[in-house]
């Protein structure tokens, strides 16, 4: 049977959805793959189809018992010879997969991460013909990941073992540092990348300040009268005590956590897979493996851990594709508190990690940025902006032109070399004295103190902003230090603006004005030295108007200074750039290039035009 025979006489899906039916050529052709997919997106059967399309039995490793027996049950009901080896098996139960196994019984077997670290479970293998290795929850192997599993380091031996076999890695929660770490882990670098939509448009994401949480639950509750959704809660205690609000307010609801008897939690699965429960109030462990297509809402009561689990868990909401909503509440003592817990760990470098993708997750719900292009953006994906369906793109904030203070920030980041990070970054801009601040030299640097009229709550605002709008990196792979990607540069030559949406008490215009001005008057000086360490990028003047471009750009900073505007509020670099193609030598001429309109060329016009006709 071909792949596509196999997906609809198997499976019953009439196609494959855009990805998988190239995975699935790529693995049946015996070549290694790596799938990036999020919840939902249809994982299974890029290792499920290509494991009845080959000869022999597929190994499957899973972390979860529970996952594994609902994959089993499925494949079983579509008629497809699975099994299961893990610690749910008696003596008897594992030798008879054993048997069947060698006997070639099995199309699929699912083994726990545990089993494959002992050679001699492995050496079972030796004689079987192999159809393919899948690693599912991949993330599992990377101590970068939220899951990190001891047991599946082993799993990189596996390719030396059993060459010729081709290997497929699956996961849904990978950041860009995890994925390669994930890659060298299971020693699978040839491996090729399939990168699956992580943007979830159905969802609208929204995030609100934690003023009065009831009140907030219960008023964003009304518009889903009838409707499923799960309620994240950080404790225990907090499941149970939403729960009974909810109760009380005459809605279908129970708490879920880990320190329930396995019978009840059994139990609660199952009334909110019938409907029977409404509302499930949980902490993270729920809804691993649930596979219910229409839960409309997803509320984080209280702040997540990290973006991978915000996502993981928001995206349990709307798998039938239908449109519904994650609500996040957000508060400044949750992540204290948070901090609090991730501090009692007792491994140095786990604890570091996962404060910083605290402070990640946490920069995401104070951002200002549109949610999806900032989730989305995370996971290494492009996403350009203005969704139509998150609450920045919904309801628009006031925004403040922060291009100056975002330009110091940028300048502040390249001035430290691009090796410290935020907080280190906001202590330079603030003026610190800190021993941190001194020993390294930086309170003789040019940005030393120049953020001061800014205040450091609007520059670490200005600054997140950056880091989702891509123009800053926070590489997690070493202590979170702030680099520059490409995007920085127009903003650095004033050629691109920056808008941040207004915190409820940004500084307003006079009063940085009257404080920073003269600071911001540094701040330029620093520019235009930057600037001259970017150079021209040749490929866009041609070598002859170089210097011609250059005396324009003089000119321009000339003006900028003069009159206390941005850069590219004179001309941008592109209309420079035209400028030197064109080289105008009357107003009407000037009028013509793009970039140039009657109001610029009314007050600047002349100057330009001056230093245009010398190389005319
Ligand atoms: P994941 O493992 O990525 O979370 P699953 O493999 O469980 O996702 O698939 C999610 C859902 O999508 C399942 O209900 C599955 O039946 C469905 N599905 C997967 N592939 C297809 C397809 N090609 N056509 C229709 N439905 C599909
Ligand atoms: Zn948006």
């Amino acid at each position: 049977m071909t792949p596509l025979e196999i997906l609809g006489d198997v499976f019953g899906h009439a196609a494959f959805r855009p990805l998988q039916g190239e995975i699935v050529d790529h693995v049946v052709g015996g070549g290694d793959a790596f799938v990036l997919m999020p919840t939902g997106g249809g994982k299974s059967v890029c290792y499920q189809v290509p494991a009845l399309a080959r000869e022999g039995t597929a190994i499957v490793v899973s972390p979860l018992v529970a996952l594994m027996k609902d994959q089993v049950d499925a494949l079983l009901r579509h008629g497809v010879r699975a099994a299961a080896y893990n610690s749910s098996l008696d003596g008897d139960e594992a030798r008879s997969v054993l048997t069947r196994l060698h006997r070639g019984e099995l199309d699929l077997l699912y083994v726990a991460p545990e089993r494959l670290v002992s050679e001699s479970f492995v050496a079972r293998f030796d004689d079987v013909q192999l159809a393919l290795i899948a690693i599912d929850e991949a993330h599992c192997v990377s101590q970068w990941g939220h899951d990190f599993r001891p047991e599946y380091s082993q799993l990189g031996q596996l390719g030396k073992r059993f060459p010729g076999v081709p290997r497929i890695a699956l996961t849904a929660t990978a950041d860009p540092h995890t994925r390669a770490d994930i890659l060298t882990q299971l020693d699978m670098e040839d491996a090729v990348f399939f990168v699956g939509g992580f943007d979830r448009p159905n969802i609208t994401y929204r995030v609100q300040e934690k003023r009065r949480p009831n009140d907030q639950l219960l008023s964003f509750l009304e518009k889903y009268e009838g409707e499923s959704g799960i309620v994240y809660c950080l404790s225990r205690k907090r499941t149970e005590s939403v729960a009974e609000l909810l109760l009380g307010a005459g809605i279908a609801a129970d708490a879920y956590h880990a320190g329930l008897p396995t019978a009840q939690r059994r139990q609660v699965q199952e009334d909110f897979l019938s409907d029977e429960v409404r509302v499930v109030c949980a902490t993270v462990a729920f809804g691993m493996g649930i596979d219910k297509p229409n839960v409309r809402f997803v509320v984080h009561h209280d702040m997540p851990k990290s973006i991978e689990s915000y996502y993981q868990e928001t995206g349990r909401a709307g798998r039938d594709g239908l449109p519904s909503e994650a609500l996040l509440l957000h508060g400044a003592q949750d992540v204290a508190l948070v901090h609090r817990l991730i501090d009692g760990g007792d491994d140095p470098k786990q604890i570091r990690l996962e404060q910083q993708k605290l402070r990640l997750m946490s920069g995401y719900a104070n951002g200002a940025t549109c949610r999806h292009q900032a989730l989305v953006s995370y996971f290494g994906e492009e996403h350009p902006g203005n969704c139509g369906h998150c609450d920045i793109c919904l309801d628009p904030r006031e925004t403040v032109d922060a291009t100056e203070a975002a330009q110091m920030v940028l300048s502040c980041v390249f001035r430290v070399d691009q090796r410290f990070g935020l907080q280190h970054v906001l202590d330079v801009l603030m003026g610190s004295m800190s021993k941190k601040v001194v020993e390294r030299g930086h309170d003789k640097i040019s940005t030393h103190g120049i953020g001061v009229g800014y205040g450091r709550e609007w520059l670490g605002r200005v600054a997140q902003h950056l880091i989702h709008a891509g123009t800053l990196e926070q590489d997690l792979a070493q202590y979170s230090v702030l680099k520059l990607t490409a995007a920085a540069g127009p903003v650095l030559r004033g050629e691109e603006s920056v808008e941040v949406a207004a915190l409820s008490k940004a500084p307003t215009e006079t009063r940085r004005r009257s404080s920073s001005r003269r600071k911001s008057r540094d701040a330029r000086e620093i520019l235009a030295e930057v600037d001259g360490v970017e150079g021209v990028d040749p490929a866009d003047v041609a070598g002859s108007q170089v210097a011609l471009f250059e005396e324009l750009r003089a000119l321009r900073r000339e003006i900028s200074q003069r009159e206390g505007i941005p850069a590219y509020r004179v001309f941008n670099d592109r209309t420079l750039r035209a400028m030197c193609q064109r080289l105008p030598s009357r107003t009407e001429d000037l009028l013509d290039v793009p970039g140039v309109g009657e109001k610029t060329a009314d007050l600047y016009g002349d100057a330009f035009l001056e230093v245009l006709r010398e190389h005319g």
